[in-house]
């Protein structure tokens, strides 16, 4: 285990969700029924009919189009913040049921994140980082040996001494309303840097399956004035041209 790098990947989401979208959107306004209204859909681009739909804030429709994404290589600390997120639906590594115990582990550690401003310091801060992670384990192996039994009961207790670097893998299925809202908070500069990494990762992924819902996506100035005020980066301009990019 060791050193863990973030891996996002876009599992499932709704077949043909921008198709999704439109048909709820056109039935609240539309006298036509099901079949007549999923025909005239599929055979015509929906773009300015969804851009509409966005601009006007009539934003119920977009719940419709779910996506789950796989994620790997993040720390429990990043756990506690995307948990936050009371619309989404969440699967976790448990701590309990899976051990961390050094024989269980490729390279003898539980795997962890290291801090890129740790990394930035050089290959001796590194070096103190992975030492003091070995320690770590080590309590967690002897609160192991101590409670006996292997087991959940054994595990729940010597995973005390973890640290919020410690990894964790989670499944993660938002909607696209709640998705938009995310990457308003989480896209960020103001928000830490490894829940904006997985975030703008997050978002390049949906984008490409649905680049009209997504179009305007990320943080609050990509499409408005900042709303951070006093606490605003300042960056507009590059944050704008980030996003256009991504
Ligand atoms: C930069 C930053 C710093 C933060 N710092 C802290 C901190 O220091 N301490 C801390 O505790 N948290 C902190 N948070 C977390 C933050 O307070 C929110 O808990 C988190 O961002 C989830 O946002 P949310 O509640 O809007 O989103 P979600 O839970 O995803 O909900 C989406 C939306 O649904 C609606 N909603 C959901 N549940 C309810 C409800 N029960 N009642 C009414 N409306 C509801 C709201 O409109 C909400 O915006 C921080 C977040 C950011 C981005």
């Amino acid at each position: 285990m060791g050193v863990k790098k973030l891996s996002v990947s876009l599992l499932k989401y709704t077949p043909s969700p921008e198709e999704a979208i439109a048909m709820g959107a056109k039935l609240c306004y539309s006298p036509a029924g099901l079949e007549e209204l999923k025909r005239g859909i599929e055979a015509r681009a929906q773009d300015s009919f969804l851009e509409r739909l966005l601009d006007s804030g009539h934003l119920s429709p977009i719940e419709h189009a779910s996506f789950t994404f796989g994620i790997e290589g993040v720390s429990r600390s990043l756990l506690a913040q995307i948990t936050r997120h009371r619309i989404a639906s969440f699967s976790v590594k448990s701590q309990r049921y899976v051990s961390e115990v050094s024989a269980q582990n490729e390279d003898g550690v539980f795997g962890y994140i290291v801090p890129p401003r740790i990394e930035a310091l050089g290959p001796g801060a590194v070096l103190v980082f992975k030492e003091q992670m070995k320690q770590v384990q080590e309590w967690y192996d002897f609160w192991v040996d101590k409670l006996g039994e292997h087991g959940a009961s054994t595990y729940e207790d010597a995973r005390f001494v973890l640290p919020n670097a410690a990894e964790t893998k989670m499944l993660v299925t938002m909607n696209a309303r709640e998705l938009l809202h995310f990457f308003s908070l989480r896209c960020c500069s103001r928000a830490q840097w490894e829940i904006r990494a997985l975030a703008i990762e997050m978002l390049r992924l949906v984008k490409q399956v649905a680049p009209v819902i997504f179009r305007d996506a990320g943080p609050g100035c990509v499409k408005g004035p900042c709303p951070e005020g006093k606490m605003s980066c300042g960056k507009i301009g590059e944050v704008r041209e980030q996003f256009k990019k991504l």
